[in-house]
């Protein structure tokens, strides 16, 4: 979004993981049938002894009337064009609407803002603009907490940043340039971003997997799901927190599920006990803009949730850039 990074620059091939000697099937799963222990892609049909799903999220913004005019930056898509932009952008009301939760990485809307924030400053033209966050949360990250959340509050304020919680989108008027809530006055809008609505993708609707509130249900700890041998990890799952929330959607959780998935999975099969388990810990960077990140870090599943916001500095960008080029260089 800011131009800083490239799609090329941050995407890689999958296939090359063959070089470790996974087999990566090209194709779109169409159906997930656990009674017969298969995957149907269009042109084959997988056999499983045992199955991770690990399938992330459906965008979608037909639910919302006038949402799929918006700006994005949850995709690579959105982000170039979310770039081209604001690099024309004149300047007036960004607004940064979250229609629906839970959505990908609760910072990133105020991550987005802060970036927004640095960028119009950058171009001289932050007096002449208002950036405002609308979001149906009452307080930025409710998942990490109060004092997280007050904190985030804070930097929001520093920079002039406005936040309106616990405001439920209804539409957008993108002719008189209106947001529509449907618990409170509409806003008007010169630039509109808003993250998309997210679903569980389409190819889990038919196959039992999901759980009321339309995400894969799982355990916890061993995120196996309600059916025999079949795991899922990331953010097509809803794993129910001990403060009665739902873990994250977080690059970092599916990563830690992922790693625990896989060594309970080899133990199985080499004949040993299954002992690895998940314990909600997580971490990850915001940017504040400037080329600083806080770093917000903490334990999930501790009643109360025990998670800190660590401030902005210089460091911690530059932390994270490290962590982008490692894991690039390490897998790919
Ligand atoms: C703007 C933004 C900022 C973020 N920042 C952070 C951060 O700082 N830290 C952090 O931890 N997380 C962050 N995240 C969240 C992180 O990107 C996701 O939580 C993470 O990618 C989830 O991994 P996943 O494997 O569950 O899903 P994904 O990475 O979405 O992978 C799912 C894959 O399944 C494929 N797929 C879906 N359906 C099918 C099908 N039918 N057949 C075949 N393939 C299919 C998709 O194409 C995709 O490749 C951010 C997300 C966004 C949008």
């Amino acid at each position: 979004m800011t131009g800083e990074r490239t799609v090329p620059r941050i995407t890689r091939d999958l296939r090359s993981l063959s070089k470790r000697g996974i087999e990566f099937v090209v194709g779109e799963v169409t159906s997930i049938d656990v009674a017969s222990l298969r995957i149907h892609t269009a042109n084959r049909s997988l056999l499983y002894d045992y199955l991770v799903i690990a399938l992330g999220v459906d965008y979608s913004s037909e639910e919302v009337p006038g949402l799929n005019r918006a700006w994005t930056f949850y995709h690579g898509d959105g982000a170039e064009g979310l770039r081209d932009e604001l690099a024309g952008f004149p300047g007036g009301q960004v607004a940064i609407v979250v229609p629906t939760l839970p959505y990908k990485c609760p910072p990133s809307p105020f991550e987005g803002a802060f970036l927004i924030d640095a960028l119009l400053r950058g171009r001289g033209i932050r007096d002449s603009s208002r950036i405002s966050i609308y979001t149906p949360e009452d307080l930025p990250i409710a998942s990490a907490g109060e004092e997280v959340g007050a904190k985030v509050l804070s930097l929001l304020a520093e920079r002039d940043i406005r936040f309106s919680g616990g405001v439920n989108l209804k539409s957008v008027n993108h002719e008189t340039r209106q947001i529509n809530f449907q618990d409170a006055e509409p806003v008007p809008f010169d630039l509109l971003v808003a993250a998309p609505v997210h679903r569980a993708p389409k190819v889990l609707r038919g196959s039992g997997l999901l759980g009321a509130d339309g995400w894969v249900a799982v355990d916890p700890q061993q995120l196996n799901t309600v059916a025999e041998d079949v795991y899922a990890i990331g953010d097509c799952t809803s794993v129910p927190m001990p403060n009665g929330g739902m873990l994250p959607k977080a690059g970092v959780f599916a990563h830690g599920q992922a790693e625990v998935v896989a060594r309970n999975l080899t133990a199985e099969i080499g004949g040993h006990d299954p002992i690895w388990a998940f314990g909600g810990q997580g971490a990850c960077f915001m940017e504040t803009g400037g080329g600083k990140a806080a770093y917000i870090i903490g334990d999930y599943y501790a009643e109360p949730t025990r998670v800190r916001l660590l401030g902005p500095s210089r460091f911690r960008h530059w932390t994270k850039a490290g962590f982008e080029r490692v894991w690039l260089w390490r897998w790919f």
